[in-house]
């Protein structure tokens, strides 16, 4: 028997590491330090104030006791609804789970599903928490590496590669969390058409970052383009992102009956229903007016660009345009080998990132943790004229290196 009291399990796996990025960034604010913190990934905007009037309905008619396991009827329906609307998907009610948050959906399908050793296929980079929910969940995370050169993206020939018999998931992230890439039409059709050839092969796709894209670009669902992937793609999404719900905590997915009704289970033993009030409030979220989510992706474009300009104006960064998210992923290989005032060389993007924070108090995450170095992501979900501070500090910074 083990020693630790703690489970093999969980000693498989480590907190998140944008978190400890924020904590150190809070430690050195504490100790007086101007620090401008460009890790968060939620949006900087309240919730729009019709969601928060459903909430407070919702309260005042007493909408505060336990819900359905899998959501409230309306929450359901609201969800079928927005599908059919957005997506041109149908599904039942009986096929949509709502969970605590898409990460809770997520967590919950790789629980409901994995067996020891079953492999998971993870694009990289990577949003930092699909590798450890697959190892909480016993199961084998496989990083296939999407360079710059090919937009971050995966090409059907690296899925065609990387498919064996225990290939259990497929995880699809676009726009991606951390790059902003995604996919076009063509490009899904043809990672479908590999998945087509592997029917064991599971999809999932997490849909969280769909409305917050950029230069008009159109947001194709591979289940719209191949809708005999159906019986086997969970499709993951949620409210936090796209209007600004990120503390109300809900997400969903829809997908075949067998594994909507696993997670089900599994969730009716965990944490149970997602709280009544942020599911009202959801169901304004997705059926009310949807003026915010123009509002605030022009808002996040324009600091893109800005940011944008602002970066690739460095000497020794460059950074690739994100078509969403609101996130860039910036290429600091150019500083790599230079040597920081202090006498330190700069040997990895977790060194460039720890020099940013201590030197002028930027805080970033470095690329190491989502599976692609050497990059530094920077949150742009922060007012612009914090971001344009930033980047003359981190230009400052760069401009101080031998
Ligand atoms: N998926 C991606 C790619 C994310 O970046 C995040 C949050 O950062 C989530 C899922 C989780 O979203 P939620 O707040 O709904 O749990």
């Amino acid at each position: 028997m083990s020693t630790s009291r703690i489970s093999a399990r969980v000693q498989r796996i480590k907190p998140s590491p944008s978190s400890a990025a924020s904590d150190r960034a809070n430690e050195l604010r504490r100790q007086g330090k101007s620090i401008i913190n460009l890790v968060v990934g939620e949006p900087d905007f309240d919730t729009p104030a019709h969601i928060r009037a459903a909430a407070c309905t919702a309260i005042e008619r007493g909408e505060t006791r336990y819900t359905a396991n899998a959501g409230t009827p309306q929450l359901r329906q609201a969800i079928v609804d927005k599908l059919q609307r957005e997506n041109g998907l149908s599904y039942a009610t009986s096929q949509v789970l709502v969970t605590s948050g898409a990460k809770s959906a997520i967590f919950n399908a790789f629980a409901a599903t994995l067996g020891a050793g079953d492999e998971v296929l993870i694009p990289a980079p990577y949003w930092v928490s699909y590798p450890d929910m697959v190892l909480a969940c016993e199961g084998e995370p496989v990083t296939l590496a999407c360079p710059e050169e090919n937009a971050f993206k995966l090409t059907p020939a690296q899925l065609r590669d990387a498919i064996t018999p225990r290939t259990r998931w497929l995880l699809l992230n676009s726009p991606s969390n951390p790059t902003g890439a995604s996919y076009s039409a063509a490009e899904l059709r043809a990672l479908a058409d590999v998945l087509l050839d592997a029917p064991h092969v599971l999809l999932m796709t997490d849909d969280i970052y769909e409305h917050i894209r950029y230069d008009g670009l159109d947001n194709p669902h591979i289940l719209a383009i191949e809708p005999a992937l159906s019986d086997r793609t969970l499709v993951v999404n949620g409210v936090s992102k796209t209007y600004a719900m990120t503390g109300w905590r809900i997400g969903y997915a829809a997908g075949p009956a067998d594994v909507i009704g696993a997670m089900a289970t599994l969730q009716s033993q965990s944490t149970s229903n997602a709280c009544s009030v942020s599911q009202a409030a959801a169901v304004e979220a997705l059926n009310g007016d949807q003026q915010f989510v123009k509002d605030s992706v022009q808002v996040y474009q324009e600091r893109r660009d800005s940011c944008l300009d602002l970066l690739n104006g460095i000497d020794g960064l460059s950074c690739r345009k994100p078509d969403g998210a609101f996130y860039l992923y910036v290429n600091c290989s150019g500083l790599l080998g230079k040597t920081t005032p202090q006498g330190k060389r700069l040997d990895s993007d977790y060194d460039v990132v720890m020099y940013l924070l201590e030197s002028q108090g930027v805080a970033v995450v470095a690329g190491t943790a989502y599976g692609l170095a050497p990059f530094f992501r920077m949150s742009i979900a922060t007012a612009l004229d914090t971001l344009e501070q930033g980047c003359s500090r981190i230009a400052t910074a760069v401009a101080a290196l031998n």
